[in-house]
């Protein structure tokens, strides 16, 4: 497509899809065939304050609505998003380069983020105790906060803005957008749904740009609290700056998942879960597992167990039905980081059994990909060991016994998952308990928690108090009001006037 052509994603303000007034703006690709399709605008400050003030103008009549009613725009939507799944699932797929599969993945787990949030009636149901003192009757209440931000990543376009705004939204708040602006267009299909489903005008907002807009949103004093997910250096500076700023924050960082292979584990259902949690979505999610730590004899066979695998993986398009196992990663930026840092490894020492550097897609020859690559004997200081490459590379460490399983998987700086792949009920239960991640696997590869519960990231793969996702969601999207109340019997009016006793 000649750039000429190329159209500028529009914004979302107010209930009307606008041109952005910004002159700044960035490249958005199809990672499969490395062509531009679109630009996303980067707003200005002033453009972003006028985004939320139209949030904020939405807020009182929004929170004013029975709260089953907004319910209802959450149903309509589920069906919405059900009867549009392959064009969402196409979306996702076209910006961000996750095979068919992969994509209509997220956008079920999205689904299933809108069905939580049509029971926030019952959610947000109060508690009372009657003559908790003398005539005195206590209650609570859930209030919504007011104006809510979500700052997105690239890696799940779709599931994770819905990881957010459905809560937000159905609590009574009103909600900006902020989407990665790798990937702003299945956030903007999302946009649409949400129209046709009913939502008031000024509800739901989508705003684009980079750290100027996102500074706005941090800073505006209109805005009550802000959710993010991303990598974590900005998680920790959103965090900061948004608390600084008096705002209620919860901010989801990076990972360095460990996945713990004991000798006595099913080494053909184990390295199989391993392939997926490596090279699925082509390393990019935040619960992948790239570091293997092999207990014992396990080293040999998972090593040659997931080799055999990945060998077999077709890695190309995913932008039409082409049957790949696997997809390209989101930029050629990230495509050379992966590389140098490939290269890193080698310097290091680490031995690289299999290099997905020299792969090549006939097809697609201009796409951003990266076979699957693997490294045995990684050693735990080793820049490949230590840090978050987000990408199909897996790194192998052999440890003698489960304490030292446990230890290196301690030492590491996140917490967000880690797994252990045994039959031993005791070596499991060791692992649970004492594994510093919060979201823990017993062999299941990928441990990320449906939209009922929390997305429990600790240590570097979390700021804040209050976790995305289940009720934890609610709680971080309401802040709840106790009232007291006495009523004196001289003050009751006539034949209800009793007597005690
Ligand atoms: P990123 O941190 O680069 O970007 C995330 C968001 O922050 C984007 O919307 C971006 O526009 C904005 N941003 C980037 N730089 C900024 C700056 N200097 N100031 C203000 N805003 C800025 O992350 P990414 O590359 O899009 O996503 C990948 C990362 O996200 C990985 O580290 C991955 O582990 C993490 N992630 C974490 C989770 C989780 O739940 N823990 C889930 C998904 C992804």
């Amino acid at each position: 497509m000649p750039v000429s052509e190329i159209k500028t994603v529009k914004l979302l303000v107010n209930g009307q899809f606008i041109d952005a007034k910004t002159e700044r703006r960035g490249p958005v690709f199809n990672p499969s065939t490395g062509d531009q399709i679109a630009w996303c605008p980067f707003c200005s400050s002033t453009e972003t304050a006028a985004v939320v003030q139209a949030a904020r103008d939405a807020f009182p009549a929004w929170r004013d609505r029975p709260v089953v009613e907004r319910a209802r725009v959450m149903f309509r939507l589920v069906a919405l998003m059900e009867k549009n799944a392959v064009e969402l699932a196409k979306t996702v797929s076209l910006e961000h380069g996750k095979t068919y599969e992969e994509s209509m993945g997220s956008v079920r787990r999205g689904i299933e983020m809108v069905e939580f949030a049509c029971g926030m009636p019952t959610f947000t149901m109060g508690r009372t105790l009657q003559n908790i003192a003398q005539d005195v009757d206590c209650e609570t209440y859930y209030h919504p906060l007011g104006v809510c931000v979500g700052i997105t990543p690239y890696n799940f376009p779709l599931m994770v803005p819905l990881w957010m705004m459905p809560l937000a939204v159905t609590a009574g708040n009103t909600f900006i957008l902020k989407p990665s602006e790798k990937v702003p267009l299945s956030a903007m299909k999302l946009a649409e749904l949400m129209t046709e489903a009913g939502l008031p005008k000024g509800v739901f907002n989508v705003v684009h740009g980079d750290k100027e807009c996102v500074d706005t949103l941090l800073t505006h004093p209109l805005v009550d609290a802000v959710s993010f997910v991303g990598s974590t250096p900005i998680a920790k500076y959103i965090y900061e700056t948004a608390t600084a700023h008096g705002k209620r924050c919860q901010a989801n960082g990076g990972a360095k998942n460990h996945i713990v292979v004991m000798p006595d584990a099913d080494m053909e259902k184990a390295a199989t879960a391993l392939q997926f949690s490596a090279f699925g979505c082509s390393g990019q999610r935040c619960m992948a597992g790239p570091l293997a730590v092999a207990v014992g004899d396990a080293g040999d066979a998972i090593v040659e167990a997931i080799t055999t695998r990945a060998n077999k993986m077709k890695v190309g398009p995913t932008d039409r039905d082409w049957g790949a196992d696997m997809g390209p990663v989101s930029t050629r930026q990230h495509l050379d980081t992966l590389r140098a840092n490939i290269e890193k490894g080698v310097q290091e020492g680490a031995r690289l059994v299999r290099d997905g550097r020299d792969i090549k897609v006939a097809e697609a020859p201009n796409g951003f990909y990266l076979g699957p690559t693997i490294f045995d004997r990684a050693h735990p200081d080793m820049f490949i060991s230590k840090t978050e490459l987000f990408g199909p590379v897996l790194s192998v460490t052999r440890v003698s016994d489960l304490e030292r399983a446990i230890e290196l998987t301690n030492k590491s700086p996140y917490g967000n998952g880690a797994v252990i792949f045994t039959k031993n009920g005791h070596a499991a239960r060791e692992f649970k308990h004492r594994a510093g991640a919060g979201m823990i696997g017993v062999n299941i590869g990928v441990p990320a928690p449906m939209a009922m519960f929390p997305f429990t990231g600790h240590k570097a793969s979390f700021f804040g108090d209050v976790h995305i996702q289940g009720q934890e969601g609610v709680r971080f999207y309401t802040k709840q009001k106790m009232i007291l109340t006495r009523w004196h019997p001289e003050s009751r009016a006539g034949e209800f006037v009793t007597t005690r006793g």
